[in-house]
């Protein structure tokens, strides 16, 4: 990256209120067939124009592609029952009715490549597009099938690693697979979680990025920070893993939260995309909290791979609120950047 310290989204904006229900998480489409798809080009289209606006330098589809960022992916996929439906506990933490794996699982078309090419026709800044991780998506899922939570990750894998080829040859710069559930099965995403994250990017010449946070500003997740004591050092378990694996950006949740900036020295070398907006929170931030984040993040991080970031997607805000939030990050981040420079 040729700018000192890019700016980006760690994944989700909020959607115009034409397309869904606004200010909610998973809401449905308001509009069908050739309409949705009309509709969703010009989600696009104004998601790409407000990150510009707000001088976000690596731009995104904001997800308004899609509905649910793993479950959107999954119903593309063959193997997979959408109508027999289980409730299960989504990272030990909340319910939710999900979708059965009912047989062998491939991805009989690309599932976002059209999306991405059309994203990739409106602008010549770089681009960098989200992909649910293999544990991720077993997490988000009932399997009837393989029963076995580690194979079922690894046959992702190979469907995902088949998507971020399609994506990388219609010109995609990063592809980043989100792993929340990275958090919360530390030992499972050591033993083979990250295994399988390097099968899914084997043989892409483009940047990869890997996406592990605490999760959107819910409630079940606001909860279930409360319990995790006054410093989270769940990091700090996944991150010497990281360090060895080919993923070329780690992107975390550092701004507001719990995280000790320390934990950045595990992953030296790599480049970090550091959470510098709180996505729970419905004020914005100042561009000098922002800095201060990017400031403490310098102690541990080259300059040349600091990526100022958001700490997750902020679909569940409203559209003020979230712009508000990118132009402080593209502010802060000029403020460290001045003082890189003088
Ligand atoms: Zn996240």
């Amino acid at each position: 990256m040729k700018i000192l310290l890019p700016t980006s989204t760690a994944g989700s904006l909020p959607k115009p209120s034409w397309l869904a229900e606004t200010k909610k998480l998973w809401s449905p489409w308001k509009l069908a067939g050739e309409e949705l798809i009309k509709g969703k080009q010009d989600a696009l289209r104004v998601t790409l124009q407000e990150q510009r606006q707000a001088g976000i330098d690596i731009v995104s589809d904001g997800e308004q592609t899609r509905q649910h960022f793993v479950t959107t992916f999954i119903e593309h996929l063959d193997g997979v029952d959408l109508e027999k439906r289980k409730t299960i506990k989504i990272r030990n933490r909340y319910d939710a009715s999900v979708p059965t794996v009912v047989g062998a699982v491939s991805r009989p078309h690309p599932v976002f490549v059209e999306d991405a090419k059309f994203l990739r026709a409106q602008t010549d800044q770089p681009i960098k597009w989200a992909l649910p991780g293999p544990m991720t998506m077993v997490d988000t899922l009932y399997d009837a099938h393989y029963k076995s939570k580690q194979e079922l990750a690894w046959e992702f894998a190979k469907i995902l690693n088949q998507e971020a080829k399609e994506l990388e040859a219609i010109g995609i710069d990063i592809i980043q697979f989100d792993e929340p559930a990275f958090n919360v099965f530390i030992d499972e995403a050591n033993d083979w979680g990250v295994d399988c994250l390097e099968r899914a990017i084997e043989g892409l010449q483009c940047e990869t990025a890997v996406h592990v946070c605490y999760g959107y500003g819910i409630k079940a997740n606001t909860e279930w920070k409360k319990t995790l004591g006054t410093e989270w050092r769940q990091y700090d378990l996944l991150f010497p893993r990281l360090q060895q694996s080919n993923i070329d950006i780690i992107s975390l949740e550092c701004h507001g939260s719990r995280v000790p900036f320390e934990v950045l020295d595990l992953v030296r070398g790599k480049k970090i995309m550091v959470g510098a907006i709180d996505v729970a929170t419905d004020t914005v931030e100042t561009p000098e909290e922002v800095a201060t984040t990017l400031r403490n993040a310098l102690k541990y991080v080259d300059a040349d791979k600091l990526y100022p970031c958001t700490n997750c997607g902020m679909a569940p805000l409203s559209r003020d609120l979230a712009i508000g939030k990118l132009r402080a990050l593209n502010a802060g981040a000029e403020i460290v950047r001045k003082e890189l420079l003088a």
